[in-house]
């Protein structure tokens, strides 16, 4: 249907031109049209809009997924219109949530028996599994300072300086400190013997990352485990360790499956997962799995009678899509674990091609580890003339998508540009980017420096005075006046 204007209910005359044969009048923007507009003008409207996003296949500043195959992108829309929650009128899909469950605490080692069922929950993402796992240690750990007659108002978790902002998130909401082990340059995860030292009486949790968000490195667990069973059993605490699996969960199982970090040691009392990351479902799914009955506080389950039988639930919210369930359990049975596993060790491939490939620039150092999470996290040998913010930048002009940020607390002047692997990321994806940064690195190579410009600039000022600095302390200038320079043009990089 082609409409060359609309025309209102009262037959006035649109006022302003759209440049498009459907309609001649813009919508307002930030308020609710008066009128009604044809379903094909809304969608052109729209689509046109979404035309200037980034292409999410090129998106490679993301661990979560971008490609699904079409059949479960049938079944996805065939369910788009089922609410989670009414688990009474679709109880398959209640039946398939708790089949997933299982099957990812099997995956982790979950100690069942025969005939046990996991402890689990379904949740948007990992950020709320994290506070779901982070309430029941909280409770857990107030029953029992109560119970002690001892003062439960000062809970906190020791964490990594890493970690991950929904860490963050949960500490602000629900009002635990977060007391976070530092880093330094070259160690860019938690060392666990400070983690350990930083433990107190009042220590809910300890958080282990598996999967580290800056550069996928797996955190050391096991050691972490064994630390804390030794100052449990000098102190009489019994501090325990929940370990953020966002992105390694689903990569672990099946290149590591040696590695000890589940459920397999006995400190770790629950783990969550993205399955929008390498459970490789869309955005909007989660996982949060508990050892054992014991370690969710019954207070915190609400009970919704479904078709007669009990159905415990413990979510954050009430109503969701069921689309990302589905999707979760087409992805299980349909790669069963020999599927996930040649995925998975297609992309650690592809890593290697690309970190191969960028090497041989003989510009960068890699500061991600051929073990972990399948990505590349690497920053300029030398940023002292352009940094990896302008490579950043200037790789987006060919529509990569590849961030830039600086490492957190003490390593702060360390910039990494990253690049998650995802199955969709085909090798010859792999050899263009490269190609493309090589481009990238010839070019501004031929550009003045900026920086160099304005510290010039900033030097002259002060008193033209000559200081002989430091490599450290030109790297860290560097990066001061480059984070300056994007923080006024008001620009942010986010990484998840
Ligand atoms: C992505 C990520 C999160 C947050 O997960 P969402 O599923 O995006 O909510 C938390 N922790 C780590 C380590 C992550 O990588």
């Amino acid at each position: 249907m082609v409409l060359s204007k609309i025309v209102t209910r009262t037959d006035t005359p649109i006022d302003c031109t759209f440049a498009s044969r459907y309609v001649q009048t813009a919508p307002p923007k930030y308020k609710m049209p008066e009128n009604s507009i044809p379903k094909e003008a809304a969608y052109q409207i729209i689509n046109d809009e979404l035309m200037l996003d980034g292409n999410p296949r090129l998106n490679l500043a993301s661990f979560v997924t971008t490609w699904m195959e079409p059949e479960c992108d049938k079944l996805i829309m065939d369910s788009i219109n089922k609410n989670y929650v009414d688990m009474d009128e679709y109880p398959v899909t209640t039946e398939l949530q708790n089949r997933c469950v299982n099957m990812i605490a099997n995956l982790f080692n979950a100690p069942l028996g025969d005939g046990d069922t996991a402890v689990g929950v379904g949740t948007v993402g990992s950020s709320e599994a994290i506070m779901l796992a982070g309430l029941a240690f909280k409770r857990k750990w107030q029953n029992k300072m109560k119970q002690l007659g001892k003062p439960c108002d000062k809970p906190n978790i020791v964490t990594g300086a890493n970690v991950q902002v929904c860490w963050e998130k949960f500490a602000r909401y629900f009002e635990v400190e977060l007391k976070e082990v530092k880093l330094s340059e070259g160690y860019y995860v938690m060392d666990p013997e400070k983690a350990v030292e930083m433990v107190d009486e009042n220590t809910i949790c300890v958080a282990a990352i598996l999967g580290s968000t800056l550069n996928g490195e797996f955190e050391d667990v096991k050691r972490l485990n064994d630390l804390l069973v030794e100052k449990n059993k000098e102190t009489g605490w019994d501090t325990p360790i929940h370990v953020d699996a966002a992105s390694g969960g689903f990569i672990a199982p099946f290149l590591y499956p040696e590695l000890e970090w589940d459920f397999r040691l006995p400190l770790v009392k629950s783990i969550n997962v993205s399955g929008h990351k390498y459970g490789l479902v869309y955005a909007g799914i989660g996982w949060v799995i508990w050892r054992n009955k014991e370690d969710l506080p019954e207070e915190l389950i609400f009970h919704i009678n479904y078709l007669g039988a009990d159905q415990p639930t413990f979510t954050l919210n009430f109503s969701k899509g069921s689309s990302q369930i589905i999707a979760q359990y087409y992805q299980l049975i349909r790669l069963g674990f020999e599927g996930y596993r040649n995925i998975m060790e297609n992309c650690q491939e592809n890593a290697l091609v690309l970190k191969a490939g960028l090497e041989k620039t003989g510009r960068f150092n890699i500061v991600s580890k051929d073990e972990g999470v399948p990505l590349v996290a690497f920053s300029l040998k030398d940023n002292s003339r352009h940094t990896e913010f302008e490579v950043s930048d200037m790789l987006r002009r060919s529509g990569w998508i590849v961030p830039a940020y600086t490492m957190p607390p003490n390593a702060q002047h360390v910039t990494v540009l990253r690049v998650v692997i995802r199955e969709d990321f085909s090798r010859t994806l792999a050899e263009r980017l490269v190609n493309d940064i090589e481009k990238v690195l010839v070019e501004l190579d031929s550009f003045p420096s900026k920086i160099t410009q304005k510290l010039i600039a900033t030097e002259e000022e002060h008193h033209k005075a000559v200081v002989k600095k430091t490599a450290i302390e030109v790297q860290r200038e560097v990066t001061n006046a480059w984070r300056k320079m994007i923080a006024d043009r008001k620009k942010t990089n986010g990484v998840c």
